[in-house]
C-alpha cells in the first residue's frame, strides 16, 4: 500500500529501536527483522508543521492525525478515546504543602483505561491492512481494549488473560463478543499462549510492542500534557510502568515535538519515573543493577494488575528513558496502593486503578527521599479506573 492523495498522515517508515534498520511503514510489520525488537515510527518533518495542524475540534486523540500512523480516515476505528482532563490535586497538595500536583485521568477513556488509546490505533492500522482477527495476551485492561475495538472494526478478537484476573475485565472481553482462554500464571504464560496458538500467525499479535502502532496512539499522552500545559511541561511526571508504552510514547512525543518547534529549543525536558509493583519490579530490579536484564525474571501477583509484567520486551528502551530524562523507578507494595486509593478517593473524589494509586505513593517516597522537591511541578498519570479492581480491592477503603 502507498498514501493516498487523501491522506494528512506524516508517517514516513519505521525503524529497529536497537539498530535503526527501516522498515515499511506501508506494509504490515511486527518486531524488527534484523533484531526481533520494537519497531519504532518516524515521521517526515521536513515541511514544516504548526501547532495550528492540530484539529481542536475534535476531542479525542486523533487532533493530532498529522503526527500519527493511519493513512485513510476511513479506516479509523474510534470509541472516543483521548483527550482526557488534567485534574488539580488541591486536597493532597494542601494536605502534602506541594505547590504544583496534578493527575491526568487516563480513567476517562472508553474501556476505563489508557490502553484505548494504543488499540484504537493498532486496530485501526490493523483494518487498514487488511487484518481480519487480532490476538493478544494480556493483564486484563489490554484485553478489554482490543475486545471493544475489534468489535467495533468487525474483526475476530482472541484474548488470553490469567485465571486470576477480576471478573470484571472477563466478563467485558465476553460482552464485545471475544474468544477469552483463562491461563494459569502471568502474562509472560498468557503469551506463551498465544505463541502457540497463533504458531502460523493467521491472527495479528497485538501484544505490547510486537506491532508498532498501540505505541503511536500511546504518545498521544505527551502531545496533549504539552497542549494542555499552553506548551509548558512539568518537573516531573510519573508513570505506572509494565510494558513500557506509555513511558517510551511520551518521550517520544516531547522528541517529535522538539524537532517540530512546538516546544521551545532550551526547554527542561521532565524527569520521568518509572513505578512498579513491588511483587513485580524487573525493572527496578535492572535499574539498581541487582540483575543484567530482565529475561529471568520471576514475579508474583500483584492487585495493580497492569503492571504484573516480569519480562518487559521494550526493557531496554524504559531503561533508556530513564537515562535521557534523568529520572528513576520505584516500586510500591499492595499495601502501599491501597493507602494511596483510600487518599484520592477520600481527597480528591478519584476511585483510580491500583497503578494510579501505586504512581501517588511512588511521588511521596521520592518526595520523602529529597529526589523530588515540594515547589516542582509534579504530573501523576492515573492510567485505568478503579472499578475493574473491586475483586482486589473491596471492602479496604
Ligand atoms: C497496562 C497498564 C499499565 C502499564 O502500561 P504499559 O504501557 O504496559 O507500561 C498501567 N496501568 C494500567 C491500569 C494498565 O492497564
Ligand atoms: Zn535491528
Amino acid at each position: 500500500m502507498t498514501p493516498s492523495s487523501t491522506t494528512v498522515s506524516r508517517i514516513y517508515n519505521l525503524e529497529c529501536s536497537r539498530c535503526g534498520t527501516p522498515h515499511s511503514a506501508f506494509a504490515l510489520q511486527r518486531v524488527s527483522e534484523c533484531c526481533a525488537l520494537p519497531l519504532v515510527a518516524t515521521y517526515d518533518l521536513s515541511e514544516p508543521l504548526s501547532r495550528q495542524s492540530i484539529n481542536t475540534s475534535d476531542g479525542t486523540m486523533w487532533r493530532y492525525q498529522e503526527l500519527l500512523p493511519l493513512l485513510d480516515e476511513e479506516n479509523r476505528v474510534s470509541l472516543g478515546e483521548g483527550f482526557t482532563p488534567l485534574l488539580h490535586l488541591r486536597g493532597l497538595a494542601n494536605r502534602y504543602d506541594l505547590a504544583w500536583l496534578q493527575l491526568k485521568d487516563e480513567g476517562q477513556n472508553p474501556t476505563g483505561s489508557f490502553k484505548a488509546r494504543g488499540l484504537s490505533m493498532a486496530i485501526s492500522k490493523a483494518k487498514e491492512l487488511g487484518v481480519s482477527g487480532c490476538i493478544i495476551p494480556t493483564a486484563g485492561n489490554a484485553g478489554v481494549a482490543m475486545a471493544a475495538y475489534c468489535a467495533k472494526a468487525g474483526m475476530r478478537a482472541v484474548v488470553a488473560m490469567p485465571r486470576h484476573t477480576p471478573n470484571a475485565f472477563k466478563e467485558e472481553c465476553y460482552w464485545y463478543g471475544a474468544e477469552v482462554q483463562l491461563i494459569d500464571g502471568l502474562i509472560n504464560d498468557c503469551a506463551a499462549w498465544v505463541r502457540e496458538t497463533n504458531a502460523h500467525g493467521e491472527l495479528l499479535d497485538v501484544s505490547t510492542l510486537k506491532e508498532p502502532y498501540r505505541l503511536e496512539g500511546k504518545k498521544t499522552m505527551g502531545y496533549e500534557i504539552a497542549e494542555q500545559l499552553n506548551w509548558q511541561l512539568p518537573d516531573v511526571i510519573l508513570y505506572p510502568a509494565g510494558g513500557g508504552t506509555g513511558l517510551i510514547g511520551i518521550w517520544k512525543a516531547f522528541q517529535e515535538m522538539k524537532a517540530l518547534g512546538w516546544l521551545s529549543a532550551d526547554i527542561r525536558l521532565p524527569r520521568m519515573v518509572a513505578v512498579q509493583a513491588a511483587n513485580c519490579c524487573p525493572l527496578i530490579e535492572t535499574y539498581t543493577g541487582r540483575q543484567a536484564n530482565a529475561h529471568h525474571y520471576v514475579g508474583k501477583p500483584t492487585i495493580a494488575n497492569g503492571l504484573a509484567v516480569p519480562r518487559p520486551l521494550g526493557e531496554q528502551m524504559m531503561l533508556q528513558v530513564l537515562q535521557e530524562s534523568r529520572g528513576t523507578a520505584v516500586s510500591i507494595t499492595d499495601a502501599e496502593m491501597i493507602e494511596g486509593m483510600r487518599e484520592l478517593g477520600r481527597l480528591e473524589g478519584l476511585f483510580v486503578a491500583p497503578e494510579g494509586a501505586a504512581v501517588w505513593m511512588a511521588a511521596r517516597k521520592l518526595l520523602n527521599t529529597g529526589w523530588l522537591a515540594a515547589d516542582e511541578k509534579i504530573l501523576l498519570l492515573n492510567t485505568g479506573s478503579g472499578q475493574k479492581y473491586m475483586d482486589n480491592v473491596a471492602g479496604q477503603y
